[in-house]
C-alpha cells in the first residue's frame, strides 16, 4: 500500500498539473469508488470547479476545490493516478478531463481505492480528525508527543506505529524502516520504551519517512508516479524485504517474523528482544535449594 512518502511523491508530481485547473468531466467508472455517493452524485458536485489545492494527509490525497468542496481521496493498495497515460492502461476506474485541456485516468486493478465528497472546511477537518492522529513531519511531532501516545501502552510499539489514528502516514514498510534505524525491536511493548528511545524512534521516523521522499518512493505492488515510472526506494531498503540477508550495520542475517500481524523484518542484533515484562505483583522469592544435606 502507498504510505505517506508514496502518496506525498504524488501530490508533488500531480500539483502543478492540476492546480488552477478547471474539472471539465469526470467518469467514475465503478460505483465501489465513490461510495456513499453514486458516481453522478459525486461527479455532479465536482465538475465545473476549480482545482485549488492538491494536499495530503497521511496517506490521502485531498483535491480542495472551489467553493470550500473536497474530495479525499486514498489509493488502498493498487491505485495510481496517471497523467495522460497512452494508450488508455488496463483497470481504469476513473477518467477525468480538465480545462486547459489534461486528461487523468485513476486506475486500481483490486479496486480498494475510494474518492469521498466532502462540504466544508469543518467537515473536512472532522473526518480527518475521526481517522488521522498527527503527520509525523510536522513540527508538534517531538519525542515528548510520541511519550504520551505511548504511555501505559502494552501493544507492540510496531502496531502503535501503524495505527493511523495516533501517527498518519506510516505503514508497514516505514515502520521497519524506522524501528531499525532506532535500534527497537518491533515487539517492544510500546508503553516501555525509554526516554532516549522515544527521542531516537521520532528522528528515525522522520528519516526514514524523509529518505523515502527523496527516493520518491517504494513500488512494491502496483505503486507508480504519475507518469507510470516506479519509485527506488525499495533498493534502498535497510531491512525492510531483506530477510536472509545480512545487516548493513552488525552482519546478523535479517529475520522475517510477524508482529501486529504484518510481515515483519528485524535484526535482532541491533534491534535486541524485549525482555520479559515485569510481573506488577511481586512473588515472594523462591527459598534456594538447598545444597548442603543438613547435619
Ligand atoms: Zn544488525
Amino acid at each position: 500500500m502507498p504510505e505517506l512518502p508514496e502518496v506525498e511523491t504524488i501530490r508533488r508530481q500531480l500539483a502543478p498539473l492540476v492546480q488552477g485547473r478547471r474539472l471539465q468531466r469526470m467518469e467514475i467508472l465503478d460505483a465501489r469508488w465513490s461510495r456513499p455517493l453514486a458516481p453522478r452524485e459525486l461527479s455532479d458536485a465536482l465538475v465545473g470547479r476549480r482545482i485549488e489545492e492538491l494536499g495530503r494527509r497521511g496517506k490521502y490525497l485531498v483535491w480542495s476545490m472551489q467553493g470550500d468542496v473536497h474530495l479525499v481521496q486514498h489509493l488502498r493498495m493498487t491505485g495510481a493516478v496517471l497523467c495522460e497515460p497512452r494508450p488508455e492502461p488496463a483497470h481504469v476506474r476513473v477518467r477525468i478531463e480538465l480545462r486547459p485541456r489534461r486528461r487523468l485516468v485513476i486506475v486500481d486493478p483490486r479496486r480498494f481505492g475510494t474518492g469521498e465528497l466532502l462540504l466544508g472546511g469543518e467537515a473536512l477537518e472532522a473526518f480527518f480528525a475521526a481517522r488521522l492522529g498527527l503527520e509525523p513531519l510536522d513540527e508538534r511531532f517531538t519525542a515528548e508527543h510520541l511519550r504520551g501516545l505511548t504511555r501505559g501502552r502494552t501493544a507492540p510499539i510496531k502496531a502503535l506505529l501503524l495505527d493511523q489514528r495516533r501517527i498518519a502516514g506510516v505503514g508497514n514498510i516505514y515502520a521497519d524502516e524506522a524501528l531499525y534505524r532506532a535500534g527497537i525491536h518491533p515487539r517492544r511493548p510500546a508503553g516501555r520504551l525509554s526516554a532516549e528511545q522515544h527521542g531516537r524512534l521520532r528522528e528515525a521516523v522522520i528519516e526514514a519517512l524523509q529518505a523515502g521522499i527523496d527516493a520518491r518512493g517504494a513500488t512494491i505492488d502496483d505503486f507508480r508516479h504519475v507518469d507510470g515510472v516506479r519509485g527506488s526506494f525499495q533498493d534502498q531498503f535497510l531491512v525492510h524485504r531483506r530477510a536472509g540477508e545480512p545487516c548493513g550495520r552488525c552482519g546478523t542475517s535479517i529475520v522475517k517474523m510477524t508482529v501486529a500481524g504484518r510481515g515483519t523484518y528485524v535484526c535482532e542484533t541491533c534491534q535486541p528482544r524485549p525482555r520479559a515484562a515485569p510481573r506488577s505483583v511481586r512473588r515472594p522469592r523462591a527459598r534456594p535449594a538447598a545444597r548442603s544435606p543438613r547435619r
